[in-house]
């Protein structure tokens, strides 16, 4: 009995979103008087013995060269077979785009049962209960597992990192890797950006910015607080800014510690991507936009007079 942890990397580097996952399952363990391992699939660059200060007492490593891009068949009868040697009863996945692709198929694959999206350590005082948000966060769900093993796919920014001066024992894992059923002919990244789904700090921008010769007003300050950008659905769909940025029901859901909106109306279906952001600060000129309701502060003012002094302010405090 123990208590897995699916560490994702990326470029040899394990993202930020996988360190929260360790840090939640090695509390998960805690609670249930076991141990927390990692499993790191692919090459790693990094010092994984370092990771223990996130509470892993092991990571296993699979070095191999088929296992640096998600394959999520060949993943998950890695993962099952990872979960039979260690004997793990509580696997932990953050419930990104890889923990999306492998957790599902994990749990079908088991009969495990699965919560997606958790954002609260399990209730264990009767049974095994995961808190997860439901109707684009409206409502909360508390899931009973019942199953021999669980999963827990968490939501990224939902639970703190917590460091200690621990190390982990790095062992190498030696699974069957089944031959891929399919090939990556090309991988196209965004580069020189904050990726959107990993930033602390978003600057987002929407209609009410009239046009995309005015979206230096969003991405000055995004430069200046080195913060990523999105925007509302209709500005992705006209065009004025790239489909990836788009956040929402119908887009990305994230959940920065600020996320900072101009001339967004502050619809439902926009709300559901952003609500959980720590601190939501609005610009509108409206007074009744729906933002207003949903904001930690708020503007009520014309963007096109507010934003250059903020931006003016930023740069002061900046020294830039
Ligand atoms: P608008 O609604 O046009 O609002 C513009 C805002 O800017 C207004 O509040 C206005 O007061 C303000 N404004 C205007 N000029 C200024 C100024 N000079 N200074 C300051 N403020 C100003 N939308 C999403 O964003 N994400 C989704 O994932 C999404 N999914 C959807 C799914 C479905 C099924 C449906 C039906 C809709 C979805 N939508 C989604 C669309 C959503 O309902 C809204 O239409 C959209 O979010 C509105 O975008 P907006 O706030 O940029 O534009």
């Amino acid at each position: 009995m123990s208590v897995l942890i699916f560490l994702d990397q990326s470029e040899g580097h394990i993202k930020k979103s996988s360190l929260e996952a360790a840090s939640y399952a090695s509390k998960v363990a805690e609670q249930l008087s076991t141990t927390a391992e990692g499993i790191v699939l692919g090459n790693v660059t990094e010092d994984l013995a370092a990771l223990g200060k996130y509470g892993l007492k092991k990571v296993h490593t699979v070095k191999n060269d088929a296992l640096d891009h998600l394959d999520a068949q060949v993943f998950t009868n890695v993962m099952a077979q990872a979960i039979a040697a260690t004997g793990a009863t509580v696997v932990v996945f953050s419930n990104n785009l890889n923990g999306k692709s492998i957790a599902p198929r994990l749990s079908a694959k088991l009969k495990a049962g699965l919560v997606s999206g958790a954002i609260a350590l399990p209730d264990t005082s009767n049974g095994f209960v995961v808190k997860k948000n439901v109707f684009s966060g409206k409502a909360f769900a508390n899931i009973a597992l019942n199953t021999a093993v669980k999963i827990i796919a968490l939501s990224p920014n939902s639970f703190n990192i917590t460091t200690t001066d621990a190390t982990a024992e790095v062992v190498a894992f030696a699974p069957a890797i089944d031959a891929p059923k399919v090939t990556v002919t090309a991988v196209n990244k965004i580069v020189g950006e904050v990726p959107l789904n990993e930033a602390e700090l978003v600057i987002s921008g929407g209609r009410g910015l009239k046009g995309p010769e005015n979206w230096g007003l969003v991405t000055d300050l995004a430069k200046l607080l080195g913060a990523a950008t999105a925007c509302s659905r209709p500005v992705a769909d006209i065009g004025w800014r790239p489909h990836h940025e788009h956040v929402g029901q119908t887009g990305l859901a994230i959940a920065p510690n600020l996320y900072f909106a101009i001339g967004i109306s502050g619809s439902i279906q926009h709300l559901a991507g952003v609500n959980r952001s720590k601190v939501i600060v609005v610009i509108n000129k409206d007074p009744e936009a729906p933002f207003f309701k949903a904001a930690d502060y708020g503007i009520v003012g014309d963007a096109f007079e507010v934003m250059p002094k903020i931006i003016e302010a930023v740069r002061k405090l900046k020294g830039a």
